[in-house]
This record gives structure tokens, C-alpha cells and sequence, in this order.
């Protein structure tokens, strides 16, 4: 059976520690790691390294580290100091986790369709950089569908390592993506390393749990289950639920009543695809 596994961030506003034990103690297997901003600071190594040693202390899985600070990386297709100084922190990221144990790392390719620099040789060779620590260090990484599927798919075109493959993101397909560009399963799905899935209308990246939305599931999870395995991720963080005449029931960030409903529900929902799925 495959893993069930869930943002550590999913909308409950309470302690590290609180809100990964309750995930799990609702059904959920594992989590996985995001790393903040501290105000206008990078995030630091320490911030990954205290939620890698919680997680083990509280026996409970990473599935993968989302690398941080997704605002920076159109610095990674600029020209300059600047991009290769994040680049290097990034790589110190996954040499620091890998050393802990993570395996897998998932990656954005930009942030804003809009501000991203065009294609070019300066983000290929960083990704290249990227690609060569992770086969330095044995890990894996996987590179996130975001918003432009041209650098999405240049940099998964061109960086053949087998340590590199595909984070694919249903809820960024659903908004971002026009319809000619939603073949990335099909083009690059037999290199699948890791999945998002959250739900939303087709407008807004609204990370609701899967089948509130309007992406078709059926067909999603037919696709899914031709393609190497990989662990079933929900990467929600809307705490909202809908009832029967899909109204929106906007639950407490604040509340732990509320964040069983709301894992409850999204527990439901990955139990019925991994059953799917085996
Ligand atoms: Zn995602």
C-alpha cells in the first residue's frame, strides 16, 4: 500500500510537534518539510534541522523536503553573484538534510510566471549544479510543476540525471497551466519521484482537499496509477470543508476540534485513492 502523507503545514496554527502527532494520529503515515522565511531572512538550516529531529523523535516519516524560500528562485536564471550564492544555499540545504537522512527534495523552478527571467543557459547550469549535489550526495530530486510550464519542462528536458524527476503539483496544472500544457504526465510522468495533490477551481491556488474542486480525479488517479509508484501527498492548507450542496464551511485555524474534522475528512479521501492505487 502506498504511504499517505501530508504538508506538515495544513492549516492548523498550533505547535510543530501538535500538528504533525495529530496528522499522524488521524491516519496520515508521514509528513513533509517546508522551510519559512523568518521575516526578511533566508530560512534557516537550523529551522529544517530541528523539524527532521522532531519528526524522528516523534517516530513519524519525512516523505521529502520541499527546498525554501520560493520567492529567491528567479535568482537561480539571473546572471551573477546573487544566483549562484542561493544556488549554493540550496545545495547546503540538501547536503545538511541528506546527512540527516532525507532522500528526496522537491524543488519550484521560479516563483511568478510574470517576474521570470525567460529560459536560458544561466538556470540550466545551476540546475545542473543542483543535480550534481544531488548525485554527490545520493538524494533525489524532483522538479515541481509551478506556473511556467516552458521553464518546467526545459529544465526536465535538459537535465537527463536519473537523480532528477517529476513533483507533479494537480493543483498548479489545474490553474496555471493552459490547456495545451497539461501533458506533463504524459511527457515526463515515467520519471515520477513525488505528487501534490489539493484541489481547486481552475482560478485560484486554493489548496483544498481533493474532490472539492473541479479537477477530474478519475482520470487523474487512472494516469497515476500507470507511472511509478510514489507516496500519496496531499499538500493542503484551505481549512475549509463543503458539505453535500457544496457549500464552504471555513473551519478555525486556532481550534484542534476543527483540525480533526478537517484531517478526518482528508484522511477519507487519501484511504479511498490508495485503495484505488494498490
Ligand atoms: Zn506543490
Amino acid at each position: 500500500m502506498r504511504k499517505l502523507c501530508i504538508s506538515a503545514e495544513y492549516g492548523y496554527h498550533a505547535r510543530f510537534v501538535e500538528r504533525v502527532t495529530l496528522a499522524k494520529q488521524m491516519g496520515f503515515d508521514e509528513v513533509f518539510l517546508s522551510m519559512r522565511r523568518r521575516g526578511k531572512r533566508l530560512a534557516l538550516f537550523e529551522d529544517i534541522c530541528l523539524g527532521i529531529e522532531l519528526c524522528k523523535q516523534h517516530n513519524i516519516g519525512i516523505e521529502f523536503i520541499h527546498l525554501p524560500n520560493i520567492k529567491n528562485y528567479n535568482l537561480l536564471w539571473e546572471e551573477g553573484t546573487n544566483g549562484d550564492i542561493f544556488c549554493d544555499y540550496l545545495i547546503g540545504i540538501i547536503a545538511q538534510c541528506a546527512m540527516l537522512g532525507c532522500k528526496l527534495f522537491v524543488t519550484h523552478t521560479g516563483y511568478k510566471k510574470e517576474l521570470m527571467p525567460p529560459v536560458n543557459e544561466f538556470g540550466l547550469k545551476r540546475f545542473e549544479r543542483l543535480a550534481k549535489a544531488c548525485e554527490k550526495f545520493d538524494v533525489r530530486l524532483a522538479i515541481e510543476n509551478t506556473e511556467s510550464y516552458e521553464h518546467d519542462t526545459f529544465i526536465l528536458e535538459n537535465i537527463k540525471s536519473k537523480n532528477v524527476g517529476l513533483c507533479f503539483d494537480s493543483g498548479h496544472q489545474n490553474v496555471f497551466y493552459n490547456e495545451n500544457e497539461k501533458d506533463i504526465l504524459d511527457r515526463f510522468g515515467n520519471r515520477l519521484m513525488a505528487v501534490h495533490l489539493h484541489d481547486n477551481f481552475g482560478e485560484k491556488d486554493e489548496h483544498y482537499i481533493p474532490r472539492y474542486g473541479n479537477i477530474d480525479w478519475d482520470i487523474l488517479l487512472a494516469k497515476l496509477k500507470t507511472l511509478p509508484e510514489v507516496a500519496i501527498t496531499f499538500e493542503i492548507k484551505n481549512f475549509t470543508l463543503f458539505n453535500e450542496n457544496h457549500e464552504p464551511q471555513v473551519l478555525n485555524h486556532e481550534s484542534e476540534e476543527d483540525a480533526k474534522l478537517f484531517l478526518q475528512k482528508a484522511v477519507s479521501v487519501a484511504k479511498e485513492m490508495q485503495e484505488f492505487l494498490k
